[in-house]
């Protein structure tokens, strides 16, 4: 039982109580109807409330339910909705703290809605793709007016209840009972004739046809590839054009649609892969955590001083910790200068520019930080720099403090050896800017402890990132796999392609910026220093030569105003380079074949499948939990784009034995060595799975 029922005199009180959220799911629905039906048979009752217990009116369809047959079961949130809206009795949504989706659409066929101040009301649907498919299409215009409701349900916000007076009868005092003044309201209106219903109003607005092809216009243009924003435009609109049945026959049809659009799929996935992210084996949900109430920075360059954002952002006070007083001046004057940049901007106000940078300490003595809950290292990437620093930090840090390393590429096991407590160290591998990028991928190393995993992967939320965990390896999941992406991209100039040609290809199958545009942000030397130790440490791995001839003309990127692409002085845009386009014909030319015309799809098949390959790789080698881990590593840190759904689901949609396929291509053409198909994919082809259904 999911729904309890009571009397209140002659008020009948119907209490969702499906934790956390009340979603709607079959036992909850059931226990709904069967509650609606014996109130109308009991002749002491003269009209009902429905209410939800805990923390929600209800959150809407029970995401446990979505691909499962259960959301089609009867009674189905229609029917639920239905028999309220012809209850021969009153019914009254009493409505609290969260009321969206299929709640709000259920609250729609309610003959009266009372709340108390601070609800959030959303119809939430169109981020996962869809539009509201149980009427909320059809009944909030009616509601609230062509204008509000379509903002509402395009943009799938909450709004709090207290700014849709329209939307309720009453809005009690914050302070309140609900249930009581409920009941009190329901027996007050117990008697009235007609009903009220929400489907016998018009959807109010004084010139709906000119209103609604604005919005077309305005909803195509922000949508992007995305179809589900403009369904939601034409549903709305039925509101007007259409009878009441006629428009809920269409929205069905509508959502029935875009439940099979591939942007849904890839927007639901990611929504159940940024969840299960912070499922980790072993690390059960009321593993212990360590408090976390005051943080330290070691090295306040790029990344240290980002990171130190990031807290302080977040309410936790932190200080940076420098080797010289010049290092440290210019770091936390480069802080100053961010935030005041977002305050000019209008992102931030100036009391909060002053209460962050209140928050922000500096020192060069490790004894000042040494009561810090946590510190993250971010100094230079020198084995023996950071093997220095933790052994200062295991002299003086407290003990229980987790040492987070912020390396990029360095052996975290190795930095943990050189403490006496290898248990608290952990790898917290921050994007840049870190102040900006969700991705927070948390290195687990031999020796971390639990406590410290989930203490970590709870921070990773309160700094408002998505922590994803990884195994030890060079490169982790997202540097390990995007080095084959920009091996491709390097490959692909030597076979005819320009820098331009292979970032328009990957760019206008969505990703935010090519390979070539992004090694110019990040710098082109960061790169090469890699290529030299790799060609002492695994001489075996090939490179097309253009990036370190790149790099011998001094073009290391935008900081330096010539990288791939040339740059104007305080201008970011990238054009393509005279220069550049020379160096790479002479290389073309010494190689002694003749350049080719390849076209977009081979670029992006040698680009995606290249991150594909290796993700199976580290899938496999258990680096990654699960696919769709890599996903949210490539959907949060990398730009891929979501409407594809990661690197990994992707490979599905398009289907293993076609990827496994196109690599056998590649296999046998100019950089073969590049391609032999990692052994979990070839098994997953042969058996006819995905990486998402192992
Ligand atoms: P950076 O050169 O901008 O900053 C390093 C800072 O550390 C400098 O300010 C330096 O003065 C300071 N420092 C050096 N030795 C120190 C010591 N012994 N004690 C205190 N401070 C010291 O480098 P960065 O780009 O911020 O990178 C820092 C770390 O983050 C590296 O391990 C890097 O691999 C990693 N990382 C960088 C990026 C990126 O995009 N730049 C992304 C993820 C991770």
């Amino acid at each position: 039982m999911s729904a309890d029922y009571a009397l209140y005199g002659e008020i009948a009180v119907i209490t969702f109580n499906n934790p956390p959220v009340n979603g709607l799911g079959l036992a909850t629905r059931t226990a709904a109807v069967d509650g609606l039906r014996r109130a109308q048979e009991d002749p002491r009752v003269k009209a009902i409330v429905i209410t939800g217990a805990g923390k929600a009116f209800s959150g809407g369809a029970d995401i446990r339910e979505f691909n499962s047959p259960k959301a089609l079961t009867e009674p189905t949130l229609h029917t639920l909705i239905r028999t309220a809206e012809e209850s021969a009795k009153p019914v009254v949504a009493a409505i609290h703290s969260v009321c969206m989706g299929g709640g709000l659409e259920l609250s729609l066929g309610c003959h009266y809605r009372v709340t108390l101040p601070g609800a959030q009301v959303a119809l939430p649907e169109v981020k996962l793709g869809l539009l509201p498919g149980a009427g909320g299409t059809q009944r909030l215009p009616r509601a609230l007016g062509l204008e509000t409701a379509l903002d509402m349900i395009v943009s799938g916000n909450p709004v709090p209840s207290e700014k849709l007076p329209a939307l309720f009868d009453e809005v009690f005092g914050a302070d309140v009972d609900l249930v009581p003044a409920a009941v009190a309201f329901a027996a007050k209106i117990a008697d009235v004739r007609p009903l009220p219903k929400v489907r016998d109003r018009q959807a109010a607005h004084a010139d709906p046809a000119a209103f609604l092809q604005d919005a077309r216009g305005r909803v195509a243009a922000a949508a992007g590839p995305f179809p589900a924003p403009l369904e939601c435009v034409e549903t709305v609109a039925a509101a007007v054009t259409m009878p009441f049945e006629a428009g809920l026959a269409f929205e069905r049809e509508r959502f029935m649609h875009l439940i099979g659009t591939p942007e849904s799929k890839a927007l639901r996935h990611a929504f159940f892969a940024e969840r299960e992210a912070a499922k980790v084996p072993g690390v059960p949900a009321d593993t212990p955590r360590r408090p976390i109430e005051r943080a330290a920075v070691v090295g306040a360059g790029t990344m240290g001083g980002g990171i130190a954002m990031a807290f302080a952002n977040a309410g936790i006070p932190v200080t940076v910790l420098e080797s010289t007083q010049e290092a440290l001046d210019r770091g936390l004057a480069a802080i100053r200068a961010s935030y005041e940049g977002t305050v000019r901007k209008g992102r931030l106000t100036p009391e909060q520019l002053a209460r962050r940078i209140a928050l922000i300490g500096g020192t060069l003595r490790y004894e000042e930080i040494a009561l810090a809950d946590i510190v993250v290292e971010a100094v230079f990437e020198q084995a023996d720099v950071k093997e220095a620093v933790f052994r200062q930090l295991d002299a003086v840090m407290k003990p229980g403090a987790i040492l987070a390393t912020n390396t990029s590429t360095l052996d975290v096991d190795r930095i943990a050896a050189v403490t006496r407590r290898p248990q608290d160290v952990v790898g917290t591998h921050f994007f840049s800017p870190a102040q900006v990028m969700k991705l927070l991928e948390i290195v687990r190393g031999r020796a971390t402890g639990n406590d410290v995993l989930a203490t970590v992967l709870a921070l990773a939320k309160k700094l408002k990132k998505t922590g994803v965990v990884a195994g030890v390896c060079d490169g982790f999941i997202g540097n390990r796999m995007i080095e084959q992406y920009v091996r491709q991209a390097g490959f692909l100039l030597n076979e005819g392609c320009t820098p331009a040609q292979v970032d328009g290809a990957i760019e206008r199958f969505g990703f935010a910026m090519g390979p070539f545009r992004m090694s110019d942000l990040a710098g082109n030397d960061i790169g090469w220093a890699i290529r030299k130790r790799r060609a002492v440490e695994r001489p075996e791995i090939t490179y097309s030569r253009t990036a370190d001839l790149l790099c011998e003309l001094g073009r290391f990127g935008q900081k330096t105003g010539a990288g791939w692409y040339d740059y104007r002085p305080g201008d970011r845009t990238a054009h393509p380079s005279a220069e550049v386009d020379a160096m790479i014909a002479a290389h073309v030319h010494g190689l002694g074949h003749a350049p080719r015309v390849i076209g977009d799809a081979e670029v992006v098949e040698r680009l995606v499948y290249a991150l594909v390959n290796e993700g199976a790789r580290i899938l496999e080698e258990g680096i990654a939990l699960r696919a769709s881990d890599i996903d949210m590593v490539y959907l949060t840190g990398y730009g891929f784009p979501l409407f594809r759904g990661g690197p990994m689901f992707y490979a599905d949609t398009v289907g293993l034995p076609a990827v496994l396929a196109a690599i056998g291509r590649f296999a046998a053409g100019p950089h073969g060595e590049a391609w032999q198909p990692a052994p979990l994919l070839a098994r997953l082809a042969a058996e006819g799975r995905g990486f998402n259904d192992r």
